[in-house]
């Protein structure tokens, strides 16, 4: 009989020093005992992808993108021959291969690239001969045999991606919290951790910077119905599932977006400014029009792409961040949120609705205050079911 397989993915934390890649190892082979094959995903040990596009940077504000490819995909590579050498060491076979060996192809979008295909036949041979297979994360090859990476958190994608096309019974995402929580823990400590959360509301909590999950790993898991769980590496927890049923509440979530910065240009430039972003892959979180100034949010980190292009016609820098909730009655929060934020002197920079979240757009400061505030509000307590029963 066939054995089932898993596919485990450990973040850059859960490998970030010998002892911890021991600490994995330890989790792959009872995995592996318990009767599983097992294929498993690494990140660079944590700090190394930073470092290395530190170094790149020293270079050029800009770098080439496709040899920001071969530099950022190094950073997994030491990661899965040191976790195979481990396995070795403790007796279990262990094979690595960088994306390129496993035959995951993606597009050519160098840097954020998206998994077009993936051959498993390598994959295949290497589990019938009963190792353990390790794949770097976050990279794959283009059509002309380039590396190319996935963007920031991209492992959880290839492993998803990986999952799916291996027809996994379960694709564990190991990090260093033992969940997904309402919020990021780390920010709100009332935040509570839900033992399952429906695809709609982990997407938009991806979407707008819960990184605990990358974006493009959820919709994968929910399009191709791969069974998807967040666990801790650091204990033995059953973690959360991500999975169909829908969170009654009005609101699920709360998700916080660093490092975004707002840029002013002239009204008329708007427009055009948009275009280029679209074209260089620079993600817009918002525009803000105005009768004779307009902006747009873009992350921190391309904003040297745009400069290149825009010096001349940046008017002003703004540092921002984006506290973004997110439930099926979130767009109707507006004005309770700024009653409540502007008791605690935190102003509303700007906002944008869609059919399931509230983006408030605040300054670097505020964030981490507004966050507890509106979790305790709308999650912590009903505070806001009570209110809309009265008005109803
Ligand atoms: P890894 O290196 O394992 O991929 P990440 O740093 O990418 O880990 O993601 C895990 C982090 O995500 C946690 O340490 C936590 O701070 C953050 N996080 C943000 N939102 C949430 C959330 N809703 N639930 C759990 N963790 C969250
Ligand atoms: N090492 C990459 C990053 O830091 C990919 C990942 O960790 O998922 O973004
Ligand atoms: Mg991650």
């Amino acid at each position: 009989m066939k054995k089932p397989l898993i596919v485990q993915k450990f973040g850059g934390t859960s490998v970030g020093s010998i002892d911890r890649i021991e600490a994995v190892a330890k989790h792959i082979i009872k995995a592996k005992n318990d009767g599983n094959q097992v294929v498993v995903v690494v990140s660079a040990m944590s700090g190394e992808t930073n470092r290395l596009m530190g170094l790149a940077h020293q270079i050029d504000n800009v770098p080439p993108a496709r040899e920001l490819d071969v530099l950022l995909s190094a950073g997994e590579q030491v990661s899965m021959a040191l976790l195979a050498m481990t396995l070795g060491k403790l007796g279990y076979p262990a094979r690595s291969l960088t994306g390129g060996q496993a035959n995951i192809v993606t597009n050519n979008q160098h840097n954020d690239a998206t998994i077009t295909h993936i051959d498993t036949s390598v994959i295949d041979d290497l589990l019938a001969q009963d190792l353990i297979v390790i794949v770097a994360g976050f990279q794959g090859v283009n059509e002309n045999g380039d590396i190319t990476t996935l963007g920031r958190g991209g492992s959880d994608t290839t492993a998803v991606t990986l999952a799916g096309a291996l027809s996994a019974d379960e694709c564990q995402i190991f990090t260093d919290v033992d969940g997904i929580y309402t919020c990021d823990p780390r920010v709100v400590a009332s935040a509570q951790k839900l033992a399952s959360i429906d695809f709609p509301t982990m997407e938009e909590m991806a979407r707008k910077g819960a990184k605990v999950l990358h974006l493009p790993s959820v919709q994968y898991a929910w399009n191709n119905n791969v069974p998807l769980r967040v666990l801790s590496t650091f204990d033995n927890g059953p973690g959360s599932l991500v999975k169909g049923e829908v969170c009654p509440r009005p609101v699920c979530g709360l998700a916080i977006q660093r490092a975004l910065i707002s840029v002013r240009f002239e009204q008329t430039y708007i427009s055009s400014v948009v275009q280029q972003c679209q074209m260089l892959g620079i993600q817009v979180w918002s525009t803000i029009p105005g009768d004779q100034f307009g902006s747009v949010i873009i992350s921190e980190a391309q904003y040297a792409k745009l400069n290149l292009l825009f010096k001349d016609k940046i008017i002003h820098i703004e540092s921002s961040t984006a506290l973004t909730l997110v439930g099926h009655q979130a767009k109707e929060l507006i004005s309770m949120s700024n009653e409540l934020l502007a008791r605690h002197m935190i102003k509303i920079a700007h906002f944008d609705v869609n059919d399931r979240s509230l983006m408030l757009f605040l300054s670097a400061e505020s964030i981490d205050k507004a966050a507890n505030l509106l979790h305790d509000s709308y999650i912590a307590t009903n505070q806001f079911l009570e209110i809309h029963q009265k008005r109803a």
